[in-house]
């Protein structure tokens, strides 16, 4: 009712179908890159090269080896330090300052989307397009809200506006109230 587009990109899909996973996992969740991947060469290569073509990204070496981690098990949402600690983790002779770079040429082309949190740092999303997310602030964990509440939201646009898109982030503590197990092991950052 919004015009609110789902999955704007479009090509994830695509791409899901050369992962050798035997089932996705739930949206929910961040997968973590798997270090057995061939980001180098193969169907994975192939299929990122064209996806970056058709964002009319030329397929260098550095864009093809991120984009082969961000495009590798369905929606993702990293961190520039995340990012590089999995590039690090693979071995692409990556710096820093390129995965940045890099990040920031795909936001441009509209490849990932980029969501900013107050008092936490920039998320690189890949999916696109106008959609919900929870931010669990003691593991800062940005997730897909399974739900787009965005459509229950009966927002009215000023006069002379439409509306193109609803971002919601709802941010999370743990509940102390019930289950309370401390859970101070390792936060992402
Ligand atoms: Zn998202």
């Amino acid at each position: 009712m919004f015009g609110v587009t789902e999955n704007a990109g479009g090509t994830n899909v695509e791409m899901q179908g050369v992962v050798h996973q035997k089932s996705k996992p739930p949206a929910s969740r961040r997968p973590a890159a798997r270090p057995a991947f061939d980001w180098q060469g193969g169907a994975l290569a192939r299929l990122v090269r064209e996806k970056l073509r058709s964002f009319d990204l030329r397929p260098t070496r550095q864009r093809v080896s991120l984009a082969s981690l961000l495009f590798v098990a369905g929606d993702r949402h990293v961190t520039v330090d995340q990012l590089f600690d999995e590039a690090k983790a693979l071995r692409m002779p990556l710096s820093r300052a390129t995965v940045y770079n890099t990040l920031h040429q795909f936001v441009a082309a509209g490849l990932v989307r980029e969501i900013a949190l107050y008092g936490s740092k920039v998320w690189y999303d890949t999916k696109t397009g106008s959609h919900c997310h929870f931010y669990d602030e003691a593991r800062a964990d940005l997730f897909d809200m399974p739900e787009d509440v965005a459509k229950q939201l009966a927002i009215v646009p000023p006069k002379g506006k439409r509306i193109v898109g609803v971002d919601v982030i709802v941010r999370l503590v743990d509940d102390a109230s019930e289950n309370a197990t401390e859970t101070g092991d390792d936060p992402r950052q």
